[in-house]
């Protein structure tokens, strides 16, 4: 079976000549390159083109912060904002180690993209702070919130810019956020931010969405090729909110999910793994091989022959080194860019399809869309709403993906980024260049 259309032998890769080089990549080289391959399928303004290679203004803060001990401690904490044509910017904050000015660049420009594909009325941004939030305390990782609320104040706001969980972060994190922020405007401002609890106008429905919205497209793309989830095989790789809800609700529509992971390994059962039986990191943090019978390796579960694989931990997972060992027929990104360049180029060449981070995950960011309506109404919604409105908007996004797959003859990610670009290029030449 044909999985992946390959570019045109026309097309003019003189852009992505850099998709050989090294890796492994920045998430803004990545975000770079594969914003030049699908705009050399358009017909828009290069002048476009270049400006949304850069972020419209990037934050850069300092958050000093007082450990349990008495010492103060100081971290370094970002907010870039890549573009707001469509509306105002949206993304989450993440706190990770790994967080740099640059990545928080790369994963902006992804969100713009992401909001465009889904016809979210919200532009890009992402932020984050460098730290390994396992080492703090939970006073600690509130304080140093509060503090990296106060310093990226007056440039976030319910019309400005509305951060969201990501890796590090989560709903207690988004109250302490929406605490702080209230508290210095004086006013209770729920929709300063997505992904909080329900009790403070959070949305039901929101944490699992993104793991929803990866089931979905699962279950519509093996529908494309004619395959049924009874007899599908799937593997996924982290079992945290993405994955583990991912697993879940494929488990429940009929999939066999041979293997799931966590930092220590997979698990890995030939017959299918009872998915609810195994905790998410969220019920009990890294516990997933305790629970497992025949543990490997996650770079074992990477290539097992599955129909479906669902890469949903971290970025850069899928590369160079293994892309040819990569055995799935489907691979679903549930994380945000775990595929680099030059992967996906091995996979198109062998036909591997492989469906965008940008539309398989944009379940969080659709209901973070949906929590913000909530918020500026005042009025919540119900959690049938929330998942019937949510499935009606991965079904449009997929249509209008799924008709430029057919007609151009392009891969999965150059479908998304032409369905996305096209818009994002259509709202700049509308609003023009000033001042
Ligand atoms: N962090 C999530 C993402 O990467 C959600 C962003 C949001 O809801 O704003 O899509």
């Amino acid at each position: 079976m044909t999985m992946a259309s390959k570019p045109d032998s026309t097309h003019d890769d003189s852009d992505d000549k850099a998709a050989d080089s090294t890796e492994p990549e920045s998430a803004l080289e990545t975000a770079r390159r594969q914003l030049y391959h699908a705009a050399s399928y358009l017909d828009i303004d290069q002048n476009i083109v270049e400006r949304l290679k850069y972020p419209k203004k990037v934050h850069e803060v300092t958050i000093p912060i007082e450990r349990d001990d008495g010492t103060v401690e100081v971290f370094t904490g970002y907010r870039a904002q890549h573009d707001s044509v469509r509306g105002p910017y949206k993304g989450g904050l993440r706190y990770h180690p790994d967080v740099t000015r640059d990545e928080c660049v790369g994963l902006g420009m992804w969100m713009t993209w992401k909001c465009a594909v889904m016809d979210l009325p919200f532009g890009g941004a992402k932020g984050g702070v460098a730290v390994n939030p396992k080492e703090l305390s939970p006073e600690e990782k509130e304080r140093l919130t509060r503090r990296f609320t106060q310093e990226i104040r007056g440039v976030i706001g319910p019309n400005q810019d509305i951060p969201a969980p990501d890796m590090g972060t989560d709903p207690k994190t988004m109250a302490w956020l929406m605490d702080a922020y209230s508290m210095q405007e004086g006013e209770t401002t729920p929709g300063v931010v997505t992904g909080k609890p329900p009790v403070v106008g959070g949305s039901e429905g929101r944490e699992e969405a993104p793991g929803r919205s990866v089931a979905i497209i699962s279950q519509l793309v093996c529908e494309y090729y004619d395959c049924q989830l009874e007899d599908t095989t799937v593997a996924i790789q982290g079992y945290g909110s993405v994955g583990a809800n991912a697993a879940r609700l494929l488990d429940e529509w009929g999939a066999t999910i041979v293997a799931i992971s966590d930092v220590n390994g997979a698990m890995y059962e030939p017959d299918g793994i009872d998915t609810a039986s195994v905790p998410s990191h969220d019920e009990e943090p890294e516990a997933v091989t305790t629970y497992a019978d025949t543990v490997i390796s996650n770079e074992e579960l990477l290539t097992l022959d599955v129909d479906v694989l669902i890469p949903a931990a971290l970025g850069n997972v899928i590369t160079k080194e293994n892309a040819e060992a990569i055995a799935a027929d489907l691979v679903v990104e549930g994380a945000n860019g775990p595929t680099t360049s030059t992967a996906d180029s091995m996979l198109a060449d062998r036909d591997v399809a492989v469906i965008p981070d940008i539309l398989a995950n944009a379940g969080g960011v659709t209901v973070s869309y949906f929590e913000w309506l909530q918020d500026i109404n005042r009025r919540a919604w119900s959690l049938e709403r929330v998942n019937d409105e949510l499935e009606a908007e991965m079904q449009a996004a997929w249509d209008a993906v799924r008709s430029e797959f057919e007609q151009r003859d392009v891969t999965w990610r150059d479908a998304a980024y032409i369905v996305a670009l096209s818009r994002i290029a259509e709202a700049h030449e509308a609003r023009g260049l000033w001042p």
